[in-house]
């Protein structure tokens, strides 16, 4: 497990050559014509064909092998602790291993399993800007966690909000875990929370576990969430037709999670595409959770929605990329100029019956990644998760 200097990125100068196909992470082109990136100093300073962009003076040099190259995957809903462990299912290295999963950014959707987790106000805060902090300065293997969402109790005032966002809280945790489960209360303190640039996400559906408890659609619209969390339930999805009177009753984001509900994920990705708001969907694992931690589970989702729902497998990777970038203000999830140069290097996996990586997702199968790269330094190659690439790029020169 590495452990980096806070925010570290590569000093250097990259070239990512021989690019066979580069997915943008955009959904209104999401596939884009150019066999060559350049990233400087972790940002991305040129995308085109070889003979066009500057790569003079290259510090490290991947040559692609005509393979895949997309934005890092995010993934909108995980529940981290502390460090490179999660008591819940008493796992070592699982933000290692999404890493190889091609996850290259998570967001907190709370800290929640934390053993002894505090629910009085100052100690809740205590806990949320101590998670901000450890997670800015410690990324394991390079993965940028976004940390620090508290979950909102009864007792809370709009100074603590005032207070969390001065101390650097960007999240609130999913409401409905803690003692906040009626709209009125949650909408007030959402407000609060939007008001002081702090982002949020509400728990839908039935209880999770054991002291979680009902989220049903009057409370999820009233809170007014910028993210409507799990709409596909956290195990337990809300009735069909719950779940679209929340996707036709508000604007906000559409997460569908790997530990939830399938059936109610395919319902929703439907009825969003009949009415033209596929930008609102964004893709998370909410792991670790009771049924465990998957590491590749954003590529699982990825190739789900793409075979079952139908979806062409670019547009599908827009979900877990772009699209959760623009809606969670992220300087990754794009392939695009001053974008940070978070890269999935891919290939269909060996003995897909898919003729390409695409054609592969939409049949069902899991690419095969073979190379991470995260702030413009190549973090993994062949991953120890996925199925094995076909072909894998290479790291020529550094
Ligand atoms: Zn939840």
């Amino acid at each position: 497990m590495a452990h980096d200097a806070p925010q570290a990125t590569g000093s250097g100068k990259l070239v990512i050559r021989n690019i066979g196909l580069l997915l943008s992470g955009a959904l209104e082109k999401p596939i884009l014509d150019a066999d060559t990136i350049v990233a400087e100093n972790g940002r991305i300073t040129g995308i085109g064909r070889w003979k066009d962009v500057n790569t003079d003076g290259a510090t490290t040099v991947v040559d692609a092998n005509g393979t895949t190259v997309a934005p890092g995957l995010i993934d909108s809903h995980v529940h981290p602790v502390t460090g490179d462990w999660t008591p819940r299912q008493n796992q070592i290295g699982w933000i290692d291993s999404f890493l190889h999963g091609g996850v290259t950014t998570m967001i907190s959707a709370g800290e929640v399993h934390m053993p002894g987790r505090p629910r009085d106000v100052v100690g809740l805060k205590a806990m949320a800007i101590f998670a901000q902090r450890a997670f800015w300065t410690l990324r394991p293997g390079g993965v940028k966690v976004h940390a620090g969402a508290p979950v909102i109790e009864c007792e809370m005032v709009e100074d603590d909000f005032r207070e969390l966002a001065a101390a650097g809280v960007k999240l609130l945790g999913e409401v409905g875990l803690g003692g906040v489960k009626d709209g009125p209360t949650a909408r007030k303190m959402v407000a609060w929370a939007r008001k002081y640039g702090i982002q949020s996400t509400i728990h839908t559906g039935g209880p999770s576990i054991p002291g979680s408890g009902l989220i049903d659609k009057d409370v999820v619209l009233e809170a007014d969430t910028d993210v409507v969390g799990h709409i596909n339930g956290g195990h337990t999805a809300l009735p069909d037709d719950q779940i679209r009177c929340i996707c036709e009753g508000c604007r906000r984001g559409l997460e569908l999670v790997h530990n939830g509900n399938e059936r109610a994920a395919l319902y929703t990705l439907r009825t969003a595409r009949e009415m033209g708001d596929l930008s609102r969907i964004i893709l998370g694992t909410d792991a670790p959770a009771g049924s465990g931690v998957q590491p590749l589970g954003v590529l699982r989702m990825v190739s789900m929605l793409s075979s079952l729902g139908e979806v062409p497998a670019e547009i599908a990777f827009c979900f877990a990329t772009g699209n959760t970038a623009r809606m969670r203000q992220l300087d990754c999830g794009l392939v695009e100029i001053g974008r940070a140069a978070d890269f999935v290097v891919m290939d269909k996996a060996q003995h897909s019956a898919g003729k390409t990586l695409l054609d592969s997702v939409r049949l069902g199968d899991l690419p095969g990644v073979g190379m991470t790269i995260i702030d413009g330094i190549v973090r993994t190659q062949r991953s120890r998760n996925t199925p094995p690439a076909t072909k894998v790029p290479d790291l020529v020169g550094r």
